[in-house]
């Protein structure tokens, strides 16, 4: 009796301390919790970037400080305030020139930071042209002129790359289908836009998508915001505003731009990843660790997800999961133990995975491949 009592305080002893390891591997939530992470990918740093976005000096009603402010709590590498060079509702009460004063007032309170600023501008036109942002640009006044045409060929006179905003935006496009008008096919056969919204504030399009793909555009996916961020999106939720990862070969503003045009995008938003398999598969699979918690013919697998993304996996391997039906989830930040019936005892085998919630075309997912030594 006495024996039992203690082999049961024993297998207690030994059950709380399996919890307490497999619960000291998630990631502390610390004061960082709401910074957006994702882990750089070979040969490429990830650098998060929301490239649109308003200020008080066009239809916004914020300061650009605070634009730097909530983008350094967000954990972003880069962004762009982009206010309206042609749309201009507050001019009586903000009255200012110099549509490059946003830049200015951005890159002057991110001193002292690593956050990137890129000055851009809203082209701010009614369809059949719409709206489109001008990034990396010299002098944003020298856009703000009449002829459209000339205003898009003064972008690429200032080697600036332009990006197709919101082509599913309802109020201009009321049946919300991105579709290339006569005007974009112009503008696209002169070389006069590089990019497209593939998600915007909290809408997304698989056109848009498709056009990106179809005409070898680089995709983005931004806040647009207007107001506070925290408006948007609930962070005490786990919510986060959306972003344009940009593989880049360093952080600067030169390679991010070389990185733009190369097409090296992609984009999260809520819990879903959109871009290239080239850059998802290799984003996926740098955000896992692994470790082997056993041998035999059932091994236990720990992957340690570090990224703010819960991958949705569907197991693709030649073995069954002991513990887990064909699809279930790595939660974000989360130590999670799969147990693979190798029937043999392996000295490693390679576990396939598809992954349900990224997306390199609407309806095609990338695949990752993890050896387990
Ligand atoms: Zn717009
Ligand atoms: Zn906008």
């Amino acid at each position: 009796m006495r024996f039992k009592l203690s082999t049961s305080f024993l297998a207690i002893l030994c059950a709380t301390s399996f919890f307490l390891a497999l619960h000291a591997q998630n990631d502390a939530p610390d004061e960082d919790t709401r910074a957006i992470e994702f882990p750089d990918i070979p040969g490429y740093v990830t650098l998060k970037c929301d490239l649109h976005m308003h200020t008080v000096l066009s239809d916004g009603s914020v300061w650009a400080s605070i634009r730097v402010r909530e983008a350094l709590m967000d954990g972003l590498d880069a962004i762009s305030i982009t206010d309206h060079l042609d749309y201009q509702p507050k001019m009586k009460d903000i009255p200012h020139p110099d549509r490059n004063r946003g830049y200015e007032l951005a890159l002057e309170s991110a001193k002292g930071t690593d956050l990137l600023v890129i000055p851009g501008a809203e082209i701010t036109r009614s369809m059949p042209t719409g709206h489109f942002n001008a990034l990396f640009v010299k002098d944003a006044n020298k856009l703000n002129q009449k002829d459209v045409l000339e205003v898009f060929r003064e972008a690429k006179n200032q080697g600036a790359l332009v990006f197709w905003n919101h082509p599913h935006w309802t109020a201009q496009k009321p049946n919300g289908v991105a579709e290339l008008t006569d005007m974009h096919k112009k503008l696209l056969s002169e070389g006069l836009f590089a990019g497209i919204e593939i998600y915007n504030d909290v809408t997304y399009s698989d056109e848009a998508l498709e056009i990106a793909q179809e005409h070898h555009l680089a995709i983005l996916g931004n806040s647009d915001v207007h107001g506070p961020i925290d408006w948007g999106y609930d962070i005490s939720k786990g919510e986060h505003r959306p972003v344009t990862l940009v593989f880049a070969t360093e952080k600067s503003v030169a390679a991010m731009q070389k990185a733009m045009e190369e097409r090296r995008t992609a984009v999260w938003f809520e819990n879903t990843l959109v871009g290239d398999a080239l850059y998802l598969s290799p984003l996926v699979e740098q955000s896992l660790e692994l470790s082997r918690a056993g041998k035999g013919p059932v091994p236990s697998v720990v992957i340690h997800n570090h990224s703010d993304a819960d991958y949705i996996l569907e197991n693709l391997s030649e073995y069954r999961l002991h513990n887990q039906a064909k699809v279930f989830v790595l939660k974000a930040h989360q130590a999670t133990t799969i147990e693979v019936k190798t029937v043999e005892t392996l000295d490693s085998f390679e576990l396939h995975f598809r992954v349900l919630n990224a997306f390199t075309s609407p309806d095609s997912h990338p695949e990752i491949k993890l050896v387990v030594e």
